[in-house]
């Protein structure tokens, strides 16, 4: 088989080696974390900003489709060339650049993984705050594209709120700078409008980055209840008190279980639901704070508060928590990660409604929540290769996020729309809501060749866009 021209074009830029062509090579990049969809024409890894631009004037020369991806760990299908193309992989743009500990940023290359902009600052003290479970293989690149939260952003925010300045290339090859590194840039505020836009609207090639100081302390507790109810319940208690925690999860106890075989963290085997608790800042601040929330736990009926002794104690409840989508991997052979919001106070009612549904259609469903955010993460379980089951499984998750959205929530907390939601954003955008977006979209990617199908609502419905077994399927 023969390099086509595309590939050869492109290989002339950035070497042979950086360029993949061969259909058994192009199979790896068919899916991401949410599905699998269609083969881009040809992946190439750039290397420098000038590689993205010669590929985004390539992109249009040929009306071609062009895409970019990170790791690839988006749950929202958002790295899937759906209609083919030339699929942009960062892992060979993964360069920290700068770090400035005295104005607090880094300047990084988009495919920077998260976890190791922190472990580079470290040893000075600092850390890069947002934290999304998937931190040791998502990019920099792709938590800017959607607008990525964590565990901690309860108390720090999400990515845009750490995102100082970009550089974007835009799909007819110009190249752009929004924000500053040092000051507040007047006019438009672009780099908010980058951040989150899903690799619709530009191509980022650069980021500029906040950089936080860790806390003095942290202490760490796990709240364990016999009864669902009081811990969703204490969730709106600790907020009720005026104390803010750094980050309130909770998992239930179907999902504590498969977490606890898989990560031996030390988890209780025999509980309803816990919650994973954070308090940081000033060490005498910290203790008080500890001190009332294990108090309200109680009240709540929490049969155990536990603090983490050490810090490895704190980094193996942490380790378990993050890997527990991994640890549904290993009881099914499919789940579908649901991401919705609700105002917290509404978590009880939720909770109810979930155990509705997985009654109703004779299905499994975990619960593991960025509780004090309201973000819902209902794990559905089920096995592909069952058409009847697939297909009560996106029922089921439709009318759960359709129940986030009577609730007044959204239909997405963090993981975005990509093609996965699509058509469901008119339940929160109104017509002239949507109509400006595609106005804006048009204005940065006027051929609409970049990314194409994602976001906005293409008419068409998720299962009928894919057709195939496995939609929003995780294995
Ligand atoms: C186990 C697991 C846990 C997760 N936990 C969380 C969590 O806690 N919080 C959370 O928010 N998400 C979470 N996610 C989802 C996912 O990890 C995040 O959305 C992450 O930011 C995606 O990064 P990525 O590098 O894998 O991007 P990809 O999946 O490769 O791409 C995601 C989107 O970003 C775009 N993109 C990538 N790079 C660029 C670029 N340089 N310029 C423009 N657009 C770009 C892509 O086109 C695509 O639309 C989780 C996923 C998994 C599998």
């Amino acid at each position: 088989m023969k390099m086509g021209g595309l590939a050869k074009e492109l290989a002339g830029v950035v070497g042979e080696d950086g360029v993949l062509w061969r259909p058994e090579d192009l199979m790896l990049y068919e899916y991401d974390a949410l599905s699998s969809e269609r083969q881009p024409d040809v992946v190439v890894f750039p290397r420098t900003t000038e590689h993205v631009v010669h590929a985004a004037k390539l992109a249009t020369r040929e009306n071609r489709p062009l895409v970019a991806r990170g790791a690839g760990t988006g749950l929202s299908g958002g790295s899937v060339a759906t209609e083919g193309g030339i699929l942009l992989v960062f892992s060979r743009m993964k360069e920290i650049l700068e770090i400035d500990i005295e104005n607090e940023r880094a300047r990084v290359q988009p495919g920077v993984v998260n976890l190791d902009l922190s472990l580079a600052v470290a040893d000075q003290g600092y850390y890069f705050a947002p934290d999304p479970s998937s931190q040791k293989a998502c990019t920099i690149g792709g938590n800017v594209a959607e607008n990525s939260g964590g565990p901690h952003t309860l108390a720090y925010g999400v990515t845009t709120n750490h995102v100082l300045a970009l550089e974007v290339v835009l799909p007819n090859g110009d190249v752009i700078h929004t924000g500053a590194g040092h000051w507040d840039r007047p006019g438009y505020d672009l780099t908010g409008l980058f951040v989150g836009s899903e690799g619709t609207l530009g191509i980022v090639t650069e980021a500029t980055v906040r950089l936080s100081r860790k806390p003095e302390a942290v202490k760490t507790l796990l709240a364990i209840y016999d009864e669902v109810a009081d811990a969703t319940r204490t969730v709106a208690a600790i907020t009720a008190r005026g104390i803010t925690p750094a980050a309130l999860e909770m998992m239930d106890g179907f999902t504590l279980r498969a977490v606890e075989q898989a990560s031996h963290a030390g988890y209780p085997m025999n509980c309803a639901a816990v919650l994973l608790i954070e308090v940081e800042g000033l060490r005498e601040a910290v203790e008080e704070h500890a001190e009332e929330i294990e108090e309200v736990c109680r009240e709540n009926n929490a049969r155990e508060v536990r603090r983490a002794k050490s810090a490895e104690e704190r980094e193996l409840l942490w380790k378990g928590r993050k890997q527990a989508f991994g640890a549904m991997g290993r009881i099914s052979p499919n789940f579908y990660v649901q991401d919705g919001v609700i105002p917290r106070t509404r978590l009880p009612e939720m909770l109810e409604f979930i155990g509705g549904i997985e009654k109703k259609y004779g299905l499994h469903i975990g619960n593991i929540f960025h509780a004090g955010d309201g973000n819902l993460h209902p794990l559905i379980l089920y096995d592909a290769r069952d058409r009847s089951q697939t297909a009560r499984v996106l029922q089921a998750a439709r009318e759960i996020i359709m129940q986030c959205v009577a609730m007044g929530g959204s239909i997405t907390g963090e993981h975005g729309v990509g093609l996965e939601k699509s058509d469901l954003m008119p339940l929160i955008f109104s017509a002239d809501d949507l109509e400006l977006m595609a106005r804006t979209k048009r204005a940065c990617n006027p051929l609409g060749r970049l990314n194409p199908g994602k976001v906005l609502p293409t008419g068409k419905m998720c299962g009928e866009l894919r057709g195939g077994p496995i939609p929003g399927g995780v294995a």
